[in-house]
């Protein structure tokens, strides 16, 4: 999958593992200390999916490369030959 896609789809994934996390703590639980919880589970499993199960593809080498989350702009570092690839999203909303 092209490293812009990857992006915008572990985005949403993120989203809604924030959003769908807290609503359930609220729903089942009432309580948004379980809400806060989940949805950090939520987020870190989209996390986990989209880097170890579903890797970027590398534009240079077209080997697998790892998501570097953090601070804007994402970076994906190849495994292979360590190619980093800056991407940029333009929607506001999510990691
Ligand atoms: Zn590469």
């Amino acid at each position: 999958m092209k490293i812009a896609r990857h992006l915008l789809i572990s985005n949403i994934f993120d989203f809604a593992g924030i959003v769908g996390g807290l609503a359930i703590g609220l729903l089942v639980w009432n309580s948004f200390i379980v809400g806060g919880a989940l949805a950090l589970l939520g987020m870190g499993l989209s996390h986990l999916v989209f880097v170890i199960l579903l890797p970027a593809r590398c534009p240079n080498c077209n080997g697998h490369t790892s998501y570097r989350r953090g601070k804007r702009p994402h970076r994906y570092e190849c495994r292979k030959c360590y190619h980093v690839e800056t991407a940029k999203l333009s929607t506001n909303w999510g990691g």
